[in-house]
């Protein structure tokens, strides 16, 4: 009895190394990752290639640019108040936690006038990792983004999904909201940065200034709100480091306050561009190349990850 104790107790001890990323790779795992010239492959084409991802306990590994995730599921295709789309790239994976999220605000989404449910883009790849195309982060299975175009039909087929397009909901390059924007999406993302599991929310800023103008109520959600280009065709949900996950990297949170006066910073800025820089006095640098990200650049365990998954 007092061995099988020791023997748990001795596991769990591996196990903790291995999950905290500390174990280093076995003489037979370094030859696998040379023989197949992984450490000399761009990260993003190892992630890209991976299919399904390989059965163990869910496991954010670093951080949201710069990260993999262990054991994600893949949200379905369908489900009662949602459609994967785009289902050609793959990207309907992440934690648990994050398809858990979805399905709950896809549950509010339908709730609003001429809403089904919610149209989910890009999460992640099977293993997480850097992308051959787009986003610099969904790295970790922690992003999400959805669409702007009500989801009104959940009968889409898969050819459907590849070529339907979503609705841009901005104008004037993004100072302000446009015709396609109404009070349902203001519902939406309220709802969306609420939950507690949210870190950040990303729109294009003329959302946010809109939202801030109008917001009587409780504010405080207004803050996981964060302004950036693009976002108008869908926007973007970062979830927090699920509890009790020792090697997801968080994010720095937003800076204390509502953030209305920096999204009517960014309106301006789009209105007035400020004038370029003086140039630089300087010889100019040849300008670096694309940082590539490489296996080494990533969590030991990321590594792991992939030779399960292959
Ligand atoms: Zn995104």
């Amino acid at each position: 009895m007092m061995l099988r104790a020791a023997c748990l107790c001795l596991l769990a001890l591996l196990l903790a190394a291995c999950a905290s990323g500390e174990a280093p790779l076995t003489e037979e795992e370094r030859q696998l990752v040379t023989a197949s010239h992984m450490d000399e492959t761009p990260a993003r084409r190892l992630f890209g290639r991976v299919r399904a991802a390989a059965p163990a306990s869910p496991a954010v590994l670093g951080g949201y640019s710069r990260g993999c995730v262990q054991g994600a599921a893949q949200l379905a295709e369908t489900g009662p108040t949602w459609q994967a789309m785009r289902l050609s790239r793959n990207r309907n994976w992440g934690h648990p936690e994050l398809l858990d999220y979805l399905r709950d605000l896809s549950a509010f989404a339908a709730t609003l006038p001429g809403w089904d449910g919610l149209y989910v883009g890009d999460m992640a790849q099977p293993a997480g990792g850097p992308m051959l195309t787009g986003h610099v982060s969904h790295q970790s299975g922690l992003d999400a983004d959805i669409w702007m175009l009500p989801a009104s039909d959940l009968g889409l087929t898969r050819q459907a999904r590849e070529s339907l397009s979503s609705i841009s909901t901005r104008r004037a390059g993004g100072a302000f909201v446009g015709d396609n924007w109404t009070e349902q999406h203001w519902h939406l993302l309220r709802a969306a940065a609420r939950d507690p599991r949210v870190a950040r929310i990303f729109v294009f800023p003329g959302a946010k200034v809109w939202m801030c103008d109008r917001e009587t109520g409780d504010r405080s959600y207004l803050r996981n709100i964060r302004p950036l280009h693009g976002h108008h065709y869908h926007f973007h949900v970062r979830l927090h480091c699920p509890p009790g996950e020792r090697d997801c990297v968080a994010q720095d949170p937003p800076p204390p306050g509502d953030g209305c006066e920096e999204a009517r910073q960014w309106q301006r800025n789009i209105l007035n561009p400020p004038p370029p820089p003086p140039p630089d006095p300087a010889p100019a640098r040849p300008t670096p190349a694309r940082g590539e990200i490489m296996l080494n650049d990533l969590p030991l365990q990321c590594t792991r990850v992939l030779l399960r998954s292959r």
